[in-house]
């Protein structure tokens, strides 16, 4: 991928989207970062506004950043960010879905918000954010769609069949659109992350276990030895999005635990 790039990432104020922003960044690409705005309940707390403001800061150290706020649940709203884009860099060359919640629980306690929620955002958001893009992504001579999967894509999961579910959904989805724009050679591959410290794992998947037990069971259980870390992430979606020969692929970037 040539330097300078326009590069719009989901979910960026925090996380594994805020490693990813900064990875593109520092390879001298632009970025509009896009999160939520207030006031959207989940089992744990998602971002706000104020969190995607003081990461556009923060990263603004690093190279050309700026923020907008998106809900990819809502296509309005997509459409809304990718107007941001083009409004603040004047074309867009890179799209990075990776906006993403999850929620776990046995199948007969899960109600419909849950699953739908999973769904909306993990599955439609890529639907959304896409549809919004493509006119644009076509008019680029080098674009790129990365999809943040999981390897919950590509494994099963006790207890986490809502969102194992959008992530084979996500890889699906990702292997089809590389097919449909091959011919407007833009290329369109999966990241799928392992084990990253967020708030999904600290906030939910092992609240209130304690300082050190996530450290210590990814150590048992990482064939590497060690959880991921966002920029282990943003490396790779870097590479995805620069590959000028790779599109339909689903990259793990999980120390070895999908073996
Ligand atoms: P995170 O909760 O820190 O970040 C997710 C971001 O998405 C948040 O900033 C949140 O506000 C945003 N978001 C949620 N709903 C949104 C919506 N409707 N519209 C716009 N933004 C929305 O978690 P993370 O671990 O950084 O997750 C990033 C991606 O990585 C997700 O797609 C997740 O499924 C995937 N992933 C994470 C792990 C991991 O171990 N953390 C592993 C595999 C895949």
């Amino acid at each position: 991928m040539s330097e300078g790039r326009v590069v719009l990432v989901t979910g960026a104020a925090r996380g594994i989207g805020r490693g990813i922003a900064l990875s593109f960044l520092e390879a001298g690409h632009r970025v509009m970062a896009a999160d939520l705005g207030e006031g959207t309940e989940w089992r744990y707390s998602l971002s706000t506004s104020a969190q995607l403001d003081a990461t556009v800061d923060e990263l603004s150290a690093y190279g050309d950043i700026s923020g907008t706020p998106v809900d990819v649940t809502d296509a309005d709203s997509c459409r809304a960010a990718v107007k941001a884009t083009i409004d603040t860099f004047g074309h867009l060359d890179v799209l990075v879905n990776n906006a993403g919640v999850v929620d776990s629980g046995p199948i007969e306690s899960f109600s419909d918000t849950q699953w739908d929620r999973i769904f909306d955002v993990n599955v439609k958001g890529i639907f959304h954010m896409t549809s919004a893009a493509i006119t644009h992504l076509r008019r680029s001579d080098d674009a790129a769609i990365v999809n943040t999967a999981s390897i919950a894509g590509k494994l099963g999961a006790a207890n986490m069949s809502a969102y194992c579910g959008s992530k084979w959904a996500a890889i699906g989805i990702t292997k089809s659109l590389a097919k449909e724009f091959a011919p407007d050679r833009i290329r369109v591959n999966a990241l799928c992350p392992g084990i990253v410290g967020t708030a999904m794992w600290l906030d939910h998947l092992m609240e209130g276990e304690g300082e050190g037990a996530f450290e210590s069971r990814m150590a048992e259980t990482i064939p590497l030895g060690r959880p991921q870390t966002t920029a282990d992430m943003g490396q790779a979606a870097v590479y995805l999005a620069s590959a000028p020969n790779v599109t339909g692929v689903a990259l793990s970037v999980a120390g070895g635990i999908d073996q």
